[in-house]
């Protein structure tokens, strides 16, 4: 899952892997002359976390009316 934010120095879209966010790895903002080196701090990453949680339960259930296994 990626998440797009706003960059802090430019205001750019800087687009993150949710996974790779959670882990505390640093992302570098895309435009050209920006190049900022961005993370996050791990109380902002317990809301990431949760954002994540929700948006995975309600793909769950939304796969899970359309295809009931077993
Ligand atoms: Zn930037």
């Amino acid at each position: 899952m990626s998440i797009q934010i706003r960059c802090p120095a430019c205001g750019g879209n800087v687009v993150m892997d949710t996974r790779l966010l959670l882990a505390g790895h640093q992302f570098t903002c895309g435009q050209a002359k920006c190049r900022s080196s961005i993370s996050i701090s791990a109380q902002s990453r317990e809301v990431v976390q949760h954002a994540v949680d929700e948006y995975q339960s309600i793909r769950q259930q939304t796969v899970g009316s359309s295809h009931q296994p077993g």
